[in-house]
């Protein structure tokens, strides 16, 4: 190795904004592992961004500027402490590039323009979109108690919200298809609106006028629930990994 190779080798520390920290993986979710294995104040340690749900899916998180924000089966956004516990979530450290300025586009439109104008398919980002949304159809899933129950199970129980005229802040991850399992392949989007009332996981949206914005990351750190017995204990074999988060989280926008 020449020492100007030896010089771009950047080291991994979930330090850098090219980082995405992901806890648990949607995989444990499908026969329902849902227990709670990390905290807010945990998370918070590796990114300022994010999205992710509560134990026993108790409500869509979204992490904006270090504030974690949780929607529950009311539709209506609160603050959550630094002990709120998860079973997975994602963050990162934003440093977040403009990407452009659209108008009157279709979330899924959109999406598909993000990944194909920067030749990203096969590469984990993120995605913000702040701005004023003409519609907003969102969803939450009502929390459940154990003994939990599988992720197929649960995607009937939830409650959806429908908004027009909000402004506020759309935060998305894309992950490749390759990785479907550890996540959704494609788009996982949460909103929060500015006033902080309203949010949840978004099913479809109509962008009015907004500014995105794009974050690229090189490396995946995956963090396990690895003293949870459940987690340990569990056989995975058995489950329909693929096919029920495809049903449950697919692309539905
Ligand atoms: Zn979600």
């Amino acid at each position: 190795m020449t020492k100007s190779q030896a010089e771009q080798i950047k080291p991994i520390t979930d330090n850098n904004a090219n980082v995405l920290y992901q806890h648990g993986t949607l995989a444990l979710l499908v026969p329902g592992l849902l227990e709670g294995t990390t905290t807010i104040g945990e998370l918070l340690k590796h990114g300022d961004t994010g999205i992710g749900t509560g134990e026993g899916l108790d409500g869509e998180l979204i992490i904006l500027d270090g504030e974690a924000y949780k929607v529950g089966q009311s539709g209506v956004a609160e603050r959550v402490p630094d002990d709120f516990t998860m079973p997975f979530a994602n963050v990162h450290h934003a440093a977040f590039q403009y990407q452009c300025e659209r108008s009157d586009i279709g979330l899924k439109a959109l999406n598909n323009r993000i990944v194909e104008a920067n030749g990203r398919a096969n590469t984990f980002f993120s995605v913000i979109v702040r701005g004023t949304f003409s519609f907003i159809k969102t969803r939450a899933v009502i929390k459940q108690q154990a003994p939990y129950p599988t992720l197929v199970e649960v995607a009937d129980r939830q409650a959806m919200f429908l908004r027009h005229d909000v402004r506020g802040t759309l935060l998305g991850y894309f992950s490749p298809v390759m990785f479907h399992g550890a996540a959704v392949a494609g788009f996982h989007e949460h909103f929060l609106s500015d006033d902080r009332t309203f949010g949840g996981h978004v099913l479809y949206a109509v962008l009015d006028h907004g500014k995105i914005h794009s974050q690229v990351f090189d490396t995946l750190m995956q963090h396990l629930p690895v003293d949870d017995p459940g987690y340990r204990n569990h056989d995975f074999s058995k489950d329909p990994i693929a096919e029920a988060i495809t049903t449950a989280e697919g692309d539905t926008h």
